[in-house]
Order: C-alpha cells, then sequence, then structure tokens
C-alpha cells in the first residue's frame, strides 16, 4: 500500500487507475504479488488465476484471494477506481481536498467520502516508514 504513493506515477497511468476499476485490481495484484504468491491460509506458493478479476486462487486449499484483500480496498463498497482517486491524494497531499470537493468530483456521498478519507489516514498513521512530506502531509488532513 505504501508504495502506491512511492511510485512515480505518470499522468497517464493515473487517469487509467482513476477512470477504470480493472486497472486498480491490476495495478493492485501487481504490487501484491510481486515478490510471488503465498496462501494466507496454507502458505502454499502456487495459484492459478482465481474468478474474480486478478484475484489469485491457491491449487493446494482452493482459496482465493482478491486484489484488494490486506489493503484499504477491501471491501469497498464503492468502485475501486474512485477509492483509488480519494487515496492517491489523501497520500500525496498536495491539495487537501475536502469530502465535499471529493463527493462532487467523484460523484459519491459526503460521507462515503469522508469515511474513506479517514480509513486511508488511519492506514497512513500507522506506517513508520513514510517520508517526512508524506507525514506532513497527513498531519495537514488531520487538523
Ligand atoms: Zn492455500
Amino acid at each position: 500500500m505504501s508504495r502506491i504513493f512511492r511510485e512515480g506515477l505518470t499522468a497517464e497511468e493515473l487517469e487509467s487507475l482513476f477512470s477504470s476499476d480493472d486497472a486498480c485490481l491490476e495495478f493492485l495484484a501487481d504490487l501484491k504479488w510481486s515478490a510471488g504468491f503465498t496462501c494466507r491460509k496454507c502458505g502454499n506458493t502456487n495459484s492459478c488465476p482465481g474468478k474474480a478479476p486478478h484475484s489469485r486462487r491457491c491449487t493446494k486449499c482452493k482459496s482465493e484471494e482478491s486484489a484488494t484483500t490486506g489493503t484499504i480496498f477491501h471491501h469497498c463498497k464503492f468502485p475501486v477506481s474512485k477509492a483509488f482517486y480519494i487515496a492517491y491524494h489523501v497520500c500525496k497531499g498536495k491539495e487537501d481536498l475536502s469530502s465535499y470537493e471529493l463527493a462532487r468530483r467523484l460523484s459519491l456521498r459526503q460521507m462515503t467520502c469522508w469515511n474513506f478519507k479517514t480509513k486511508t489516514m488511519q492506514a497512513l498513521d500507522h506506517m513508520s516508514d513514510l517520508t517526512a512530506n508524506e507525514k506532513s502531509a497527513i498531519e495537514r488532513m488531520l487538523r
């Protein structure tokens, strides 16, 4: 998750992430299993594609793991591409978008944006490997 804002994503890459759920899931899956797959249930390292887009299924115990499992995007009730947009802006912190502004841009309810923004900030709060800039951006928003 922390790599989402460390990667130097180009404007085009961001644009495709913010406009496509599939691109977001692919991006998450790439990050998540970049060092290979390990089953969360049995530890097996062999997998085949699961039913859901960009998910993996353990070849031993057959449990399926989605690209969002273990990330802040898990159980997200609105499109993951919109969640990406919020998370990115919280992480980058260049412009402090209010939940009202996010709601307007994404056509979501203000409360939905507020909740996800808070969730992202809490997740960031628990990361020890942030740079000073990223930390201060988060602190600014918590005020
Ligand atoms: Zn397994």
